[in-house]
């Protein structure tokens, strides 16, 4: 049997951990895989999640099975806190889906089934589990422009044309918010420009929100999902809370699909239903139930909030630092873009050779496209950091 597969290539980051885990220099740096890290290099977990998961220990009195759709409190809030009511809650349904990925995939095997073979548009460069994803469920992945490496913003206008070619067959795979791996983002007159071509031309938008919070501010994160799901009849969204509540491993999700009527919605909400049941039956509770109940919570939900701004704020800092530091030293403003930028990740345009050069001379590891995760730059290093940098592009 297994004689016949060839060996699948891994994602590019999981080999870059293991190389990172057996680096044996003690002062390496790791700006790769994408998780938010404190000051001491640690994902922590929330105190409010911390609380909340007490909580949940206390007064559970069962592990039965939620159902097939999931936890439905912790989707009502996640779709008010997303959406912020801009949308009739008749022509809204959702399930849990496990994780950001989960939710994304149930809702490419939905669209799967209304377009099959049919086409999905992702932005170059994308996180790059999109690609395979859609491919895996027959869709047919195709880029639009998104990145410029030369100014390191979103080359706009290429994008647009190609969007604005698009037919109501296809599909547009959106980042809401702090876009990965690039970290740039589009200005809310941009999004009100993306939102109307896609009512013009109908292509359909699904938006992956995987960094609500991250960039701006809750609300403030927000602008493009909303902008673009009030202005057209039909969407999806896949929201994830592994980095805002910083669930990773615990897989918590909603999949949200807008219909154009209430008829509609009835239908996209039992093939989703019907996604879940034949692949994982039931989606993991324990994450779901974490985020219901801080979201339900004021005081917890106001803590949360507090140390959600104290870690964008961190990674803005550090952002801020960085690109302070460069300009010092080489007296030029090519690195400025690090702290325009917004959430996780930075793409800093390297070559190849350069990223390899920083991690085998100087122990800095990113992913070979040179994305950055900007929680993990050490702040007390911000300067060491930047001489690395400089005198690798030298
Ligand atoms: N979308 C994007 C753009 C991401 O970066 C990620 C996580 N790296 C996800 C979705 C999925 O996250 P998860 O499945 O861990 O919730």
């Amino acid at each position: 049997m297994f004689e016949t597969l060839k060996k699948a290539t891994l994602d590019k980051i999981f080999v870059l951990m293991a190389e990172y885990a057996a680096d044996p220099r003690t002062d390496k740096i790791d700006l790769g895989v994408g998780v938010y890290k404190d000051d001491t290099g640690l994902t922590p977990i929330m105190n409010s999640v911390r609380k909340a998961e007490q909580r949940i220990h206390d007064t559970a009195m069962t592990k039965t099975y939620m159902g097939v759709v999931g936890n439905k409190g912790f989707s009502a809030a996640v779709v008010d806190l997303a959406l912020g009511g801009i949308v009739d809650l008749k022509r809204v349904r959702t399930v849990n889906g496990a994780g950001g990925t989960g939710a994304l995939s149930i809702l490419m095997n939905v669209l799967s089934r209304a377009r099959p073979g049919g086409r999905i548009f992702i932005s170059d460069p994308s996180w790059p589990n999109h690609w395979p994803m859609a491919e895996l469920v027959g869709l047919k992945p195709h880029y639009y422009p998104y990145f410029d490496p030369r100014t390191r913003r979103v080359d706009f206008p290429a994008m647009m044309k190609m969007i604005d070619s698009l037919t109501t067959d296809d599909i547009v795979l959106l980042h809401g918010c702090c876009h990965n791996p690039t970290g740039a983002n589009l200005a809310r007159e941009q999004w009100d420009q993306v939102a109307e071509c896609l009512r013009r031309t109908g292509a359909f938008p699904l938006v992956d929100l995987a960094y609500l919070g991250f960039g701006d501010g809750l609300e403030e994160d927000a602008y493009g999902v909303r902008k673009v799901v009030s202005s057209v009849p039909e969407s999806m969204v896949a929201f994830s809370a592994s980095k805002n509540f910083g669930l990773y491993r615990e897989r918590a999700g909603v999949a949200i699909a807008i219909g154009k009527n209430e008829t509609d919605a009835e239908i996209v909400s039992s093939q989703m239903q019907n996604v879940i049941r034949a692949t994982i039956s039931q989606t993991p509770d324990h994450g779901a139930e974490i985020v219901r109940v801080i979201l339900e919570d004021r005081e917890l939900r106001a803590e949360w909030q507090a140390e959600l701004t104290a870690m964008r704020e961190r990674m803005k800092r550090l952002r801020v630092k960085l690109a302070e530091a460069i300009r010092q030293r080489s007296n030029s403003k090519d690195f400025d873009f690090i702290a325009e930028h917004s959430g996780m990740f930075s793409l800093l345009g390297l070559p190849p050779a350069v990223v390899e050069r920083l991690k085998v001379k100087d122990g800095v590891y990113m992913i070979n496209d040179s994305r950055i995760n900007v929680a993990g730059i050490p702040e007390d290093r911000v300067g060491e950091l930047a001489d690395y940098l400089l005198a690798a592009v030298r």
